[in-house]
């Protein structure tokens, strides 16, 4: 029987990427709604690790009490722009306002990186995974890279049309999944994960 795992979130975009990344049958993931979690968690922390941590817990929570033996991943992530000292940071899902929507978010940074030289920026994703009977543990990944100047492809979610990633001739807008997936945050983030969980079998 595959592990069950439920995705602590309600963006369809990190669902599609978590999928793709582990495919090789040994989980089932679910998002928090597919089990009846409909809360919107206040993301209250200062840190991805904290608000990543804050998600998982809600959902560990509410899950625990009817899944006995399912685990919950959160993944809180955001892009953080050295011209703009960090932000959007972890205020990415919010930067445009509430109902914003992914071009509106992106659109509002190429403004306001209208004459900056400096466009160096990197995504992060930090994961906390909480299994019963474990303490919560956490793993993160980097994808450094830069702003376009426009945005570019139509792939992906978010601000993925409006990042280059270092090394690389194609946005993440601009790359299949499978692409992305190799180098994202969060390819690299749930790799770590993977790699833990499989020592542990080793
Ligand atoms: P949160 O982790 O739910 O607080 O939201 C993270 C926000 O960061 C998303 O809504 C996106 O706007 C942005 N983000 C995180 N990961 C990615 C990514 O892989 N591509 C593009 N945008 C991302």
């Amino acid at each position: 029987m595959p592990q069950a795992v439920v995705i602590a979130t309600g963006n369809a975009g990190k669902l599609s990427e978590f999928c793709a990344i582990i495919k090789d049958g040994a989980f089932s993931f679910f998002m928090s709604k597919d089990i009846g979690f409909a809360e919107e968690v206040e993301e209250s922390a200062q840190t991805f690790k904290r608000n990543a941590e804050i998600k998982a817990k809600a959902v560990f929570e509410y899950t625990a009490s009817k899944y006995k033996d399912y685990w919950v991943v959160a993944d809180d992530s955001g892009l953080e722009v050295e011209a703009l000292d960090g932000r959007p940071g972890i205020f990415s899902a919010r930067y445009a306002g509430e109902n914003a929507s992914g071009k509106d978010r992106y659109m509002k940074l190429l403004n306001e990186m209208e004459g900056k030289t400096n466009r160096n920026a990197r995504f992060v994703c930090c994961l906390c995974l909480i299994r019963p009977g474990h303490a919560p543990e956490f793993f993160e990944g980097v994808c450094r890279g830069s702003i376009l100047p426009e945005p570019r492809g139509s792939g992906g979610f978010g601000y993925d049309p409006v990042f280059l990633p270092e090394g690389c001739t194609q946005g993440f807008g601009e790359m299949s999944e499978e692409e992305k997936n190799t180098l994202s945050h969060r390819g690299r983030a749930v790799k770590k994960m993977l790699e833990r969980l499989n020592a542990e079998q080793a």
